[in-house]
């Protein structure tokens, strides 16, 4: 029986249900298996979002377990951002976080078992006459010399292994199960190698180190899992999952299920290949507000609930598809136009003088925070004599389809008057750098008594009541979808930030602090940085929005 909301079934969902139904099991403990060995992406959301959310629709239980057999690339670092970016996103494991370290004495005793069963023998090939003895796809492997050792031995070349006797690479554990198999993940795969190194949690008492595909099963196993579910990359290694279990581990079983992982267009998923990006240098960190990764769109000023709502929508499927960018920003967009405070901010600016208006005044106008809200409240805006507005809101000498302000032509400012554009001024070289022009005091508002229409409105700020900003716009980090790790250089966009110095923001973002997120209207939405300060606020755009008033009479 399904007990979930309003979500769509899947053929995940089917046999969870199937499972419930039979009786195979009473409720569900799903689990999210990071490795810590870089920052979650957008990948890694849906996969949270699949565990954490089947197990909070089935009323089952969600642990968060750090696969932390390799020691070499794993970092403290890494785990804390991990639980940060899993709390952000929403879910909570409550008191089910675990290591696959904290089951190293376990994995061992199970490696013993395995032995003596003569199921597993202490291989000396090379690395590299293991893998030609694997054989391919196409041709089966050849038997390693040392498989056939007696139990007794294997026993007391493993226990020599683990005290750290032998040197890194000159022995490993390996599986007895056929070197013919069409299958390659079961010839004879690898499970323990030795690896000298400190482990970050078990410092120096392990000098050998369980392979993935002998810790994963039998971490599912020891904390109850029902439903293991991974990407379609591990299909092939469904059969030695089930394996090892059949082996060593009474029933029931935990079950391994694929999905197909997320792709994204104009940007790459694997940890590998961001922290290349991180180290080389050409993002500023792992959290630069470029990166696919959840701490660059938090930073970004991307939300939790678009997020969930992106990876709700995208559902889950058995074949590899590329996603448009698009459709995550399409998310985003929807829940910030819901959420997300109007303001004004002008990028560019060019100063308006109001010829008409008198020199010390100001006014304080209305201006409506949110139009979304079923009863939107608003906010003071400052209008004075001297204004900014966007430099390419502005056309000394229009095309016929620029509607916006130009010599002699009348425009409504958002919330506050009719101007009408008088003259030019310009500097040496021809620029214009300021716009004189005469307001209609009659127009306050944005609408004429005599019911005369203008074409344009335009945002601005007050020239001497607003406050400066930078403001950082981006785009996609490469200029094409799918991007490859070897050819980076020329595929990199070089314009993927343009960082503007010089705009102006309204005051009432003074108190403004990182995180907060508006819509600058006409402009998209917008998110205070981290490296924001009172005194000195930066922005990111974290989407465009599409203009839907600039050109309508309202
Ligand atoms: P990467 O290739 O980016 O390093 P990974 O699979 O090695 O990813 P893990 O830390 O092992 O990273 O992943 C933890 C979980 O997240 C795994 O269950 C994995 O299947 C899932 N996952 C990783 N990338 C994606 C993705 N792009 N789409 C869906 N799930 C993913
Ligand atoms: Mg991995």
């Amino acid at each position: 029986m399904d007990t979930s909301r309003n979500t769509p079934s899947n053929f995940i969902r089917n046999i969870i249900d199937e499972d419930l139904a039979s009786g195979k099991h009473k409720g569900i403990v799903t689990r999210f298996p990071p490795e810590p060995n870089g920052y979650l992406h957008i990948g890694h959301a849906k996969s949270i979002c699949l565990n954490f959310g089947l197990a909070e629709d089935y009323q089952g239980t969600c642990h968060l377990r750090f696969d932390d057999t390799n020691p070499e690339k794993e970092d403290e670092e890494y785990i804390n951002s991990i639980m940060e970016d899993v709390h952000w996103l929403g879910f909570d494991w409550g008191d089910h976080l675990y290591f696959a370290s904290d089951y190293f004495d376990k994995l061992y005793e199970f490696a013993v078992e395995l032995i003596k069963q003569g199921k597993a023998y202490v291989c000396q090939l090379s690395a590299d006459e293991i893998r030609e003895y694997r054989g391919t796809l196409t041709k089966p492997g050849k038997d390693s010399p040392y498989r056939d050792r007696s139990i007794e031995e294997n026993l007391d070349l493993f226990e020599r292994m683990r005290s750290g006797e032998f040197e890194e690479g000159s022995h490993v554990l390996r599986a007895k199960i056929d070197m013919a198999s069409p299958n390659v993940v079961m010839r004879d795969p690898t499970l323990y190698r030795i690896r000298k190194i400190a482990h970050h949690r078990t410092g120096d008492k392990w000098c050998i180190y369980p392979m993935y595909d002998f810790t994963h099963c039998l971490s599912d196993a020891l904390e109850n899992i029902t439903h293991s579910i991974c990407t379609m990359e591990f299909e092939n290694n469904r059969p030695l999952y089930e394996w090892i279990l059949d082996q060593v581990y009474p029933e029931p079983h935990p079950r391994q299920i694929e999905f197909a992982r997320l792709n994204l267009g104009y940007t790459m998923m694997s940890k590998r290949m961001l922290l290349q990006l991180v180290n080389e240098g050409i993002v500023e960190s792992w959290d630069d507000p470029r990166m696919p990764t959840l701490s660059g769109l938090r930073r970004r000023g991307y939300t939790p609930a678009a997020i969930r709502d992106f990876c709700e929508r995208i559902g889950v499927a058995k074949a590899n598809s590329l996603v448009d960018m698009a459709f995550l920003e399409h998310c985003l967009r929807e829940d910030l136009n819901a959420n997300a405070p109007r303001t004004m901010a002008v990028l560019r600016p060019l100063k308006v003088v109001i010829e008409n208006y008198p020199e010390d005044q100001i006014e304080e106008l209305d201006a409506v925070n949110n139009p979304q809200d079923p009863e939107p409240d608003t906010r003071k805006i400052p209008f004075g004599r001297e204004i900014y507005i966007e430099q390419e809101d502005f056309m000394e000498d229009p095309p016929k389809k620029f509607f916006r302000l130009a010599p002699g032509r009348e425009v409504r400012l958002r919330s506050a008057y009719f101007i009408t554009c008088t003259d030019v001024i310009k500097d040496e070289a021809g620029n214009v750098i300021e716009v004189r022009a005469t307001y209609d005091p009659n127009t306050k508002g944005g609408s004429a008594p005599d019911g005369r229409k203008v074409r344009a409105t335009l945002h601005w700020v007050s020239a001497t009541n607003s406050l400066p900003a930078e403001v950082r716009l981006y785009d996609s980090l490469f200029t094409v979808e799918e991007p490859s790790i070897d050819a980076l250089a020329e595929q990199l966009n070089p314009n993927s930030l343009e960082v503007l110095t010089n705009a102006r923001v309204e005051e009432n973002l003074a108190q403004a602090v990182p995180g907060d997120k508006f819509q600058f209207e006409r402009q998209g939405y917008f998110c205070v940085d981290k490296d924001s300060t009172k005194g000195n606020l930066v922005f990111n755009r974290t989407v465009a929005l599409r203009d839907t008033w600039a050109r309508t009479n309202k």
